[in-house]
């Protein structure tokens, strides 16, 4: 099968037209059309020498995703199932916010980590996607707002998958977004979320640039964590809250934390003051989630007024908390719903 061209970052088009002994600015241009003027064809590329368009054609593929369904929420929340090559589903979320528009998207076909409260995990993992794959998602969402001249502003890794269990792929998907030839998203307004993979917490510490980062806690403690997720068993909460501070540290940057509220599991006052403790005096910030409802999972929600005490509990240790504002409730936005239930229906 032949790459996609959305597969490339723009340092890899420059290579790639080096060994064909073409210009640089080739590499340029061809960015132009793929991210600029978001062209559907190598044929529209018209300011290339039709060999050099041939060429294109023959080694690289322009389509990853074709449009499944396409809902649309009374708030303007839009979810995309999207089919691939092979046969697979995958989701995609535009979401509009007062601050602009933003794209959720995925990063694996299924996810193998098992989280107990999520629908992305329920098949398994079918296999990784390409970055060519994961771009292509925002360039669908892109393509869609062109029709009412609208620009995705922000991107947030937090579709299907574990991103950090894809790590070059996702890498690739945030340098070829971010490049000023193309879509131009600025690092600020990109956020990776990972259930906390701790060696790659590490290595993107380290990749010296400005992207966000936020880690799925859901739990104060190692005991309940495990219980809920997983992917604790691996690396524990002790050692995924070390690589938290030396992220911090390293960049200077504020953290982001997901805390799933889980009616009666993980949302009691008790749970807030453990939270509190954990993370008093760091450079973070907690994001509350009302748990989404998934049919398969036996999981009841936290009471609203709930919701503010434990919020009110983590003011008290002084830190930042927001509660997560709900969309697209009537069009089963929320992590993996949709795809479920179109497996279910194959
Ligand atoms: N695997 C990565 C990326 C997925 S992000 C991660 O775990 O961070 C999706 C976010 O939604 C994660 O914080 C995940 O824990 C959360 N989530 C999953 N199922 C949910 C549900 N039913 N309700 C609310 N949040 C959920």
């Amino acid at each position: 099968m032949k790459p996609f061209a959305y597969d490339l970052t723009y340092e890899m088009w420059m290579e790639w037209m080096k060994e064909r002994n073409q210009p640089a600015f080739r590499a340029k241009q061809v960015m132009d059309w793929l991210y600029v003027k978001r062209v559907d064809s190598f044929r529209e590329m018209t300011n290339l020498p039709k060999t050099l368009r041939e060429t294109l054609e023959e080694h690289f593929q322009l389509a990853p995703l074709q449009i499944i369904t396409r809902q649309v929420s009374k708030d303007g929340t839009v979810k995309f199932l999207f089919g691939l090559h092979d046969q697979h589903a995958i989701e995609t979320v535009v979401m509009r916010h007062n601050y602009g528009i933003s794209v959720c998207v995925t990063t694996q076909v299924g996810c193998r980590l098992g989280c107990t409260f999520c629908a992305s995990t329920l098949g398994g993992l079918k296999r990784n996607l390409s970055s060519g794959e994961i771009v292509a998602q925002v360039m669908m969402a892109q393509k869609y707002l062109d029709q009412t001249n609208e620009r995705v502003k922000s991107v947030v890794v937090m579709g299907s998958g574990e991103p950090f269990e894809n790590y070059d792929a996702t890498m690739r998907f945030v340098r070829t977004i971010n490049d000023s030839h193309g879509l131009n998203i600025g690092q600020r307004h990109i956020t990776v979320s990972t259930s906390g993979v701790v060696p790659n917490i590490y290595r993107f510490a380290d990749e010296n640039w400005q992207v966000g980062l936020a880690i799925s806690l859901h739990a104060p403690n190692q005991e309940l964590r495990k219980k809920l997720m997983p992917i604790s068993r691996k690396y524990p909460l002790a050692e995924l809250l070390e690589a938290c501070w030396y992220y911090i540290n390293e960049t200077g940057r504020r953290l982001t934390f997901e805390y799933a509220l889980i009616g009666g599991k993980n949302d009691q006052d008790e749970h807030a003051h453990e939270l509190g403790q954990l993370l008093q005096g760091k450079n973070c910030l907690v994001n509350l989630i009302p748990v989404n409802y998934v049919p398969e999972r036996n999981y009841t929600r936290t009471p609203r007024e709930q919701i503010f005490e434990f919020k009110r509990i983590l003011d008290s240790y002084h830190i930042n908390t927001t509660i997560r504002r709900e969309q697209g409730h009537d069009i089963d936005a929320a992590c993996g719903q949709l795809r479920a239930k179109h497996n279910q229906s194959k």
